[in-house]
């Protein structure tokens, strides 16, 4: 069920913002869809079922049956997709937990993958304890709402995978994904990194090092790794780019320098350092 690290770490850029049931993609792993589709970070995450918020809505992937007599939940989907009748052949289940998961984004696991089948609702009507019937409401869905973290977890799923890398392999990558333009909204922020692998490159290039004083970093963070800051050497503000040529790991108090200073030897001595290949 866990997907393969490099299988995973090429997915990871990819993110969907909105899913339509007619035209789902195919999704490996349960983990790729909480990473891709809810910006949620479970490395290795196998239950099919998870609680999204506050509203009642739950991500589901049930398991159709295909001759497994063994199972305890026998699931099957009916009407062209628009019921789908969940059986607990253990009998324990009744209706004790709906009240936190009436609403289900469902995706469905098939022989070949899983796919989004729509968004599905409860029908109590029609429904009896431990064989419950759930109605799809909607054949998409918007993402956005599920995934305000995005951004922020796919960052560091990024930077987590990369830490397996080699300098090498990361120069790769973080050479394919650089990026030349960057989203104006993004150019005030000082520890301002865009891609992971761009910045993941600089940092594990310094190895603990500042790349300007040459100092150990002054602490360890929470992951235990030396703490320095990624700094785009001509700022993004003035047009400079995301790219490893252009970035740097510093510790924070020459990241401050040079955002105060920027003194053009060190400038052009930075540049020098990320140009020097490895
Ligand atoms: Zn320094
Ligand atoms: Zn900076």
């Amino acid at each position: 069920m866990i997907e393969t690290i490099n299988n995973n770490f090429y997915k990871i850029p990819q993110a969907f913002e909105m899913l339509d049931a007619d035209k789902s993609p195919v999704f490996s792993t349960i983990v790729s869809i909480l990473n891709t589709c809810f910006g949620k970070n479970y490395k290795g995450f196998q239950k099919c079922f998870l609680i999204l918020n506050e509203k009642s809505t739950a991500f589901w992937a049930p398991k159709m049956l295909v001759g497994q007599k063994d199972s305890r939940w026998v699931n099957s989907l009916e009407d062209e997709g628009d019921t789908i009748i969940e059986k607990d052949m253990e009998g324990k289940i009744g209706f004790s937990d709906i009240a936190k998961s009436s609403k289900r984004v469902t995706f469905v696991r098939f022989v070949d993958g899983i796919r989004f089948m729509g968004v599905y609702e409860f029908d109590k009507l029609s429904s009896k304890p431990n064989h419950r019937i759930f109605r799809r409401k909607s054949k998409t869905i918007d993402l956005k709402a599920y995934c305000f973290e995005k951004e922020k977890s796919n960052f560091k799923i990024a930077l987590n995978e990369s830490k397996k890398l080699t300098l090498s392999e990361l120069k790769k990558i973080a050479e394919h994904n650089s990026s030349v333009q960057v989203e104006k909204k993004m150019h005030q922020t000082m520890v301002s990194v865009r891609n992971a692998y761009v910045a993941a490159y600089a940092k594990k290039k310094a190895a603990g090092k500042c790349q300007l004083c040459g100092q150990l970093a002054p602490f360890k963070d929470m992951d235990g790794e030396p703490f320095l800051e990624n700094h785009h050497i001509i700022w993004l503000a003035n047009g400079g780019t995301d790219t490893i040529d252009n970035t740097v790991a510093l510790c924070p108090n020459c990241h401050r320098r040079m955002h105060i200073l920027n003194q053009k030897e060190e400038v052009d001595l930075l540049l020098k350092i990320a140009k020097q290949s490895t």
